[in-house]
């Protein structure tokens, strides 16, 4: 196996590339907290930015 990514993933992945989407993720481990966008502003994708990275906001259970 390449990696332990599905196909599903690897095709979403790619067509997010070709439409601009981008998925933040948030740094914390073992927190799967994500965002999708696409066709945001600049200060949008700053301010998700900012959420995706804000680990305090997620709330996940440790
Ligand atoms: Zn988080």
């Amino acid at each position: 196996m390449p990696d332990r990514r599905t196909r599903t993933d690897q095709v979403s992945d790619a067509i997010a590339r070709l439409t601009g989407r981008r998925t933040l993720r948030c740094p914390a481990p073992g927190c799967t907290f994500r965002i999708r966008y696409r066709a945001v502003t600049p200060d949008e994708a700053r301010r998700l930015a900012a959420l995706a990275h804000d680990h305090t906001h997620h709330g996940t259970k440790k």
